[in-house]
């Protein structure tokens, strides 16, 4: 699996595609597993030997995965979700684990991170960095991943609102 430093990408945001809630396996802390069952019982989750996850259907895709407007796919469990559907694609590290650190290193807080993408994802829009991916969407994911905050913004698909253009006169 190769990551990418942050430095490469202009932008991320996700266009709701759903690739990610079909693909991978979401890892469950215990008090997640806990909270999910609690609200929708045991059966939207499995257990592996030593792991709690969410469950998948037999198409491979997420239980909570649902159909949105304009073929986007919404999560049902925006209320409680996991870390990791949360943190996903970008990986906020306290060491450069997957090497480029210089072009991993992001200072926020005081504090240094190491940001990675994963290149899977199809919301990477690559280039020299935004001010909205610098100053917006990675200081949200590293909130996100200290338990700073939990509501979403920039780490989230954005619903944007469909403006439409005001005809004012037909020959104005
Ligand atoms: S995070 Fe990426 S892969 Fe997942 S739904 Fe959004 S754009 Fe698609
Ligand atoms: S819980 Fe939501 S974000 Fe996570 S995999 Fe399922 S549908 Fe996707």
């Amino acid at each position: 699996m190769v990551f990418v430093p942050w430095r490469y990408v202009n932008l991320w945001r996700c266009n709701g595609c759903g690739l990610c809630c079909r693909e991978f396996e979401v890892v469950l802390t215990f008090k997640e597993w806990l909270n999910i069952t609690k609200i929708y019982g045991v059966g939207v989750t499995k257990a592996g030997l030593n792991k709690l996850y969410i469950g998948k259907r037999a198409d491979g895709s997420c239980v909570f995965l649902y159909p949105g407007p304009n073929g986007r796919w919404l999560c049902g469990l925006q209320h409680i979700k996991p870390l990791a559907c949360k943190l996903w694609p970008f990986k906020i590290l306290s060491k450069p684990k997957y090497g480029h650190a210089s072009e991993a290193l992001f200072e926020y807080l005081d504090q240094k991170f190491y940001v990675y993408i994963d290149p899977f994802c199809t919301g990477i829009r690559w280039g020299e960095p935004s001010a909205e991916l610098i100053h917006k969407v990675i200081p949200e994911f590293i909130e996100i991943a200290l338990g700073l905050r939990q509501n979403q913004l920039y780490s989230t698909m954005i619903i944007r609102p469909v403006f439409f253009p005001i005809k004012l006169k037909d020959n104005f």
